[in-house]
């Protein structure tokens, strides 16, 4: 595909599967409408690049559809001061969503090669924002806490209480959680140090693997 079909085909994801289906937030479509998600998948997948699905990345890993990076991106409800932690950073792609909507993003994955490639992905973009760890993220971030947004794209049964800890006060917390194949995306507002949680819709996601989450 050439670099004109590549732009064609982004703006037809942003109308057809994220205007579409109700994704409304003007910052979040115009974010997805500049990050070339092609750069964040294999060569020879270029062409699938904007399909309406999640697509194979290394180490038996997926980089999520576009309408669930659009649904949990907007459902963060950034507005550009906030520094967020990203728990698997896979190809780097949400990552490159966010760091175009937020001041920072810690980014944490399990699978050194996974974070190095994603790592050279967002330099090459020219992110300046992002930092990427290799790490448990199931543990979180410590050092760094606390965070306004948290968002979590692997799937756990509970939220692991060490990201709600790390969670700002006010702040937002997204994640999938329920079974092994099929979950549903939660976004949990922490007030008065309360977890308050609203459902966005069912999805299928990765397991996430740590020291509080599923065993490999
Ligand atoms: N947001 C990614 C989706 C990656 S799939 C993208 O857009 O490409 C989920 C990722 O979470 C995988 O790369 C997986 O290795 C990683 N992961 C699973 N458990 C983890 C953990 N405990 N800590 C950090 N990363 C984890």
């Amino acid at each position: 595909m050439t670099e004109a079909e590549l732009e064609t085909a982004r703006q037809e994801m942003v109308r057809k599967q994220l205007q579409n289906r109700g994704i409304h937030d003007r910052s979040v479509l115009d974010a997805m409408a500049k990050v070339p998600r092609e750069r964040f998948v294999a060569a020879p997948m270029r062409h699938d690049a904007y399909a309406d699905r999640a697509l194979p990345i290394d180490c038996g890993q997926t980089i999520s559809q576009p309408y669930i990076v659009g649904l949990m991106t907007q459902a963060l409800e950034l507005s550009g001061p906030e520094r967020v932690l990203e728990i698997g950073t896979g190809s780097g792609y949400q990552t490159a969503v966010l760091a175009e909507l937020a001041r920072e993003v810690v980014t944490i994955e399990r699978h050194r090669e996974l974070s190095q490639r994603a790592s050279e992905a967002l330099s090459a973009l020219g992110y300046r924002n992002v930092v990427p760890r290799v790490a448990d993220g199931t543990l979180g971030h410590p050092a760094g806490a606390p965070f306004e947004r948290i968002i979590v794209t692997a799937a756990a049964e509970e939220c692991p209480p060490a990201l709600f800890t790390q969670l700002a006060e006010g702040g937002l917390l997204v994640i999938p959680l329920g079974g092994r194949d099929y979950q549903t995306l939660r976004a949990i507002r922490k007030i008065a140090g309360q977890p308050q949680a609203a459902s966005l819709s069912t999805c299928r996601f990765v397991p996430l693997v740590g020291a509080d989450g599923w065993t490999e």
